[in-house]
């Protein structure tokens, strides 16, 4: 089988192309997923960072308040008074006493706590408070509680209380963790030491292989907060995502498969369909005029090719003319149109001898000989003198320098003028100039455009116009729309103009028409000024 390289590259560029929305939706459901679980885990952090600031700051200041209102005896009658109170205004305190060589001697829970021992110290913080981290009480066995002393003072909270934060998910951890000793103040599920050490001035989340960790550095009290949430979590809100995405990606690439292959359809059909329509005869030419820039006068007209489709849809000469020249047509579509002129223009060439019409060439036509005897057939045809037929042959189709400068040659013998069609479009050395010899240059529209603006290219015209005359071609310029365009041209000296401003590519009738009535006239004019001068 024969495979073209370029067909293989172009399906495995369309397979690429097309699986590309299904990847990115997959990348954008883990993404999202892990954004989502991120914060979260983020969020707990930062709730179980606040329950303990906000516990911390209920001890403080109880215990503040003791050590500023005892006199001598931290257990008078008043002191136990104002523990009492404490603790009952405390939404987290569960009691608050006075406490020497580790045992309770009087606290807001009266005889129930006092001689309470509760055993060696487990932390004691660079504030010099001292903590507890998992008291028992004989009437509570099953509870842990966390003492926290200081001054001679010491307040008792539930042991969960900062982690209980309602997570309901199987498997997360959570732990307030004192800095700079890195150690677990309180904890439930597994926390690893090495998410303790990273810890950073900032809250921050990361994945750690089974676990989306959060970490809240301390702000307040040297305490900072983890939570690390099962990876499972993850890959299911990834899943979740997914049966939203992968669908819509899905979609997307269908369509885009599809689209491709329609251009590709088209693109290899497009041949096939203009050879049909030569067949058919689809195609009709329409005349531009050209005009000359000090008078005005309609000096000639460029045939240019329209192709209307059996279901009325035009297609433009920009798509159809390259796919016409890639696939070896452009010849046939020449043909064609030098057929139509044939067919059309005689009357044309009767009544305005001096008139010109410019024919496009490609450079399948300035490669072949048969072009000659084509045109010579044409002339023959419509009575036309050589010189009226003005062939456009585009930069572009100088590549092979020899084999075009060979026909240009015989053409320009034979009298047909020859004009460089879109120059300075073309990116080829100028050289060709030297070897083959122009009668016409045809200013592309892209440099007229750029005539009264301020753009960077506005200056290259100038070079172009000074070259043209330096080699001694006469200049066309095409696209000119406006009479600033008009007037700035025929200041610097070129000769011919082409553009809306003088007429659009109209049928040959109307061409005609306009022609036969600028002739009346002009007569008229002529009449008048004769029997003036009597
Ligand atoms: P081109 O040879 O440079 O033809 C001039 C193009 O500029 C024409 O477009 C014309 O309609 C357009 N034009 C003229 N004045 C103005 C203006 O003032 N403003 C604007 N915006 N446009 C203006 P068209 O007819 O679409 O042709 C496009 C190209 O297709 C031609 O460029 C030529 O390269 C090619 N082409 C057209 N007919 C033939 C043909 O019979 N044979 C070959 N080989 N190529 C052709
Ligand atoms: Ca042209
Ligand atoms: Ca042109």
């Amino acid at each position: 089988m024969n495979v073209k390289p370029l067909t293989v590259v172009t399906v495995l560029a369309a397979i690429v192309g097309a699986l590309a929305p299904v990847a990115l939706s997959a990348y954008l459901a883990r993404e999202e997923a892990t954004r989502t679980e991120k914060d979260r885990a983020l969020f707990y952090a930062l709730d179980v960072l606040e329950r303990s600031e906000a516990v911390t700051d209920q001890i403080d200041i109880g215990i503040k308040r003791l050590v500023a209102s005892h006199e001598s005896n931290p257990c008078s009658a008043s002191s136990q008074a104002l523990m009492k109170e404490i603790d009952l205004s405390s939404s987290y305190i569960q009691a608050i006493g006075h406490i020497a060589a580790n045992r309770i001697l009087c606290s807001s829970l009266g005889a129930e706590l006092d001689g309470q021992d509760l055993g060696p110290v487990d932390m004691v913080r660079p504030s010099g408070v001292r903590l507890w981290l998992n008291v028992r009480f004989p009437f509570a066995k099953d509870v842990g509680f966390l003492a926290v002393e200081r001054d001679g003072f010491v307040a008792i909270v539930h042991k969960n209380l900062p982690i209980d934060t309602t997570t309901h998910i199987k498997g997360a951890a959570l732990a307030t963790i004192a800095y700079p000793e890195a150690r677990v103040i309180t904890g439930s599920g597994h926390i690893e030491s090495k998410w303790i050490q990273a810890v950073a001035r900032e809250p921050k989340a990361f994945i750690d292989e089974k676990y989306v960790v959060a970490v809240a550095a301390p702000r307040k009290y040297f305490i900072g907060a983890i939570c690390a949430l099962p990876i499972a979590e993850l890959d299911r809100r990834i899943y979740a995502n997914s049966l939203v995405t992968i669908p819509a990606g899905l979609l997307a690439s269908l369509l885009l498969a599809w689209a491709i292959f329609q251009i590709a359809q088209a693109r290899t059909a497009m041949p096939a369909v203009i050879k049909c329509a030569l067949k058919r005869r689809e195609f009709f030419l329409e005349y531009q005029p050209l005009v000359e820039l000090s008078t005005g006068k309609w000096m000639g007209a460029e045939a240019l090719i329209r192709w209307r489709r059996m279901k009325g849809e035009v297609v433009k000469p920009d798509v159809f003319i390259p796919v016409a020249e890639e696939s070896g047509l452009i010849q046939q579509v020449s043909q064609y149109v030098v057929d139509e002129v044939a067919a059309e223009a005689g009357e044309l060439f009767r009544r305005f001898p001096d008139f010109h019409i410019g024919i496009n060439l490609a450079a399948a036509d300035l490669h072949d000989d048969g072009t000659v005897l084509m045109l010579r057939k044409l002339v023959e045809q419509t009575g036309a003198h050589p010189s009226c037929i003005v062939i456009e042959a585009t930069e572009r189709s100088f590549t092979d320098h020899n084999r075009a400068s060979d026909v240009i040659a015989r053409l320009r013998s034979e009298g047909f003028p020859v004009a460089i069609d879109d120059f300075g479009t073309g990116y080829s050395s100028l050289s060709y100039l030297e070897r083959i010899k122009f009668n016409y240059l045809k200013i592309d529209k892209s440099f007229v455009d750029t005539l009264n603006t301020d753009a960077p290219t506005s200056e290259v015209i100038l070079h172009i116009i000074s070259m043209a005359k330096s080699l001694n071609i006469e200049m066309i310029a095409e696209g000119v729309e406006t009479e600033q365009q008009a007037q700035f041209l025929r200041e610097r000296g070129v000769q011919y103009a082409q553009g809306w401003l003088y007429g659009r590519p109209m049928p040959l009738s109307r061409l005609l028409h306009t022609l036969q009535a600028h002739d009346a006239s002009s007569e008229a004019r002529d009449e008048s000024n004769r029997r003036i001068h009597q």
